[in-house]
């Protein structure tokens, strides 16, 4: 079989001889052959060297997706299967594939695998295939998760807007064995135990990205009046509880997810009051200023704000309002926990924001911490778009 080639156009070789795994439709000058939706493609430099192998996404933005730089080493289900095995080896080793425990095991671009998101969760897989190669290769990936992991069930999540720009359609359901109960219990870092919903709930059921956050973030409630902002399930509310919050107010405008989180506080042992709040943030938070409520620590992690390079102002403007309301309504001394998990918004911006927010509310803020995404997210040095999650624990006088 003839593979189809791709061949860069002038000058824009770099990024792929840098191991960058995207090769963007205006990168390429012309295609020999006809690739298929998420056929195997070769990828050329304008002057005829061979650079890598990859697989085509018609119709795309990000007109192929990268698997190798080894001009033997064939893009086929023995790849698939290595860099599953080796994925999964990685958070082996980080002692996070615990039989009732739940951690993300294969990241996409960042395990070698453009276009696939595999997570665990107390012995089910919950799968996202994300680009027309991996949708076409899902029956071998389920059958190497299988051979590889033994578990309990697969399920698809392929409900991310990725899809969209892929020409794919949303896709959920069981792809081979048991069906995820409606609720389940799953033991996080820090043994403390949450209820997800796999089927429903968002992204793959949990935001497994934060679960070691939570902890450094609890490790400053101790006897702390508490505001957790944007909940979900409360993950950090969850987490601050055992670590002995005083009381804890916790927020959210999904009416679901604060149900899980209803189901999740019932089934602990925590004796930590939680109040929780159907609301938006934005607003509640303004309400609370004007009534005058105080905080000993605040946590806010919001939803991605920025999802274009076009939104990255607004996005800004949006992390300033929430940082600046809730630094207001902190006590001298008090804890702010701080994230932002749009990619688009680098670090030093985020910080920048904060110190924006600081001024205006003309408080001293002290960055006593500083997060990023858990380990079984990690990031690829050749991938800078997989350094997406950032968090500052501040000390606001
Ligand atoms: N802190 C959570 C994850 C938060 S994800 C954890 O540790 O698991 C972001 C959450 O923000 C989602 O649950 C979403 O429902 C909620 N959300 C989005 N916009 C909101 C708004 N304006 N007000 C309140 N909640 C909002």
């Amino acid at each position: 079989m003839l593979m189809a080639t791709i061949t860069l156009r002038p000058g824009k070789e770099r990024p792929v001889l840098q191991h960058h795994p995207w090769v963007f439709s205006g990168a390429i000058d012309r295609v020999q052959g006809r690739p298929e939706r998420g056929a195997v493609v070769e990828v050329h430099a304008a002057s005829g060297e061979w650079l890598a192998r990859g697989c085509w996404s018609a119709g795309s933005q990000i007109r192929a997706r990268l698997f190798t730089w080894n001009p033997d080493e064939p893009v086929d289900g023995a790849l698939l299967r290595r860099r599953i095995e080796r994925a999964v080896e990685g958070r082996r080793r980080l002692r996070l594939l615990a039989e009732d425990g739940a951690c993300r095991l294969v990241y996409a671009e960042s395990d070698g695998l453009p276009g696939l998101v595999v997570d665990h969760y107390a012995g089910f897989l919950v799968v996202q295939l994300l680009t027309q190669a991996m949708t076409a290769r899902a029956a071998d990936v389920v059958q190497t998760l299988i051979t590889v992991l033994a578990p309990r069930g697969v399920y698809e999540r392929s409900d991310a807007d990725i899809r969209d720009k892929e020409g794919l359609p949303s896709a959920s359901g069981v792809l081979w064995g048991e069906a995820p109960p409606e609720r389940l219990k799953v033991r996080l870092p820090g043994n403390v135990w949450q209820e997800v919903d796999l089927r429903g709930g968002q992204k793959t059921g949990a935001y497994l990205d934060q679960a070691f956050n939570r902890l450094r973030v609890a490790a400053y409630c101790t006897g702390a009046d508490v505001l957790d902002c944007f909940c979900y399930t409360g993950g950090f509310t969850l987490a601050a509880a055992h670590a002995g919050a005083g009381v804890i107010t916790a927020v959210d405008s999904s009416e679901p997810a604060l149900e899980m989180l209803r189901v999740g506080l019932a089934a602990s042992n925590v004796t930590t009051p939680v109040e929780i709040v159907s609301a938006d943030v934005f607003r509640l938070l303004r309400r609370y200023r004007e009534e005058g409520r105080r905080f000993d620590s605040i946590i806010l992690d919001p939803p991605k704000f920025a999802h274009a390079q076009s939104q990255v102002e607004r996005a800004t403007r949006g992390y300033k309002d929430i940082n600046l309301l809730a630094m207001q309504l902190l006590r001298p001394g008090g804890i702010l926990a701080t994230f932002s998990c749009s990619g688009l918004v680098p670090a030093e911006l985020f910080q920048k924001v904060i110190f924006g927010a600081a001024l205006d509310a003309r408080r001293e803020a002290q960055v006593i911490e500083r997060l990023a995404q858990s380990p079984d997210h990690p990031v690829l040095l050749t991938f800078p778009e997989s350094d997406y999650l950032k968090g500052l624990i501040c000390r606001v006088w």
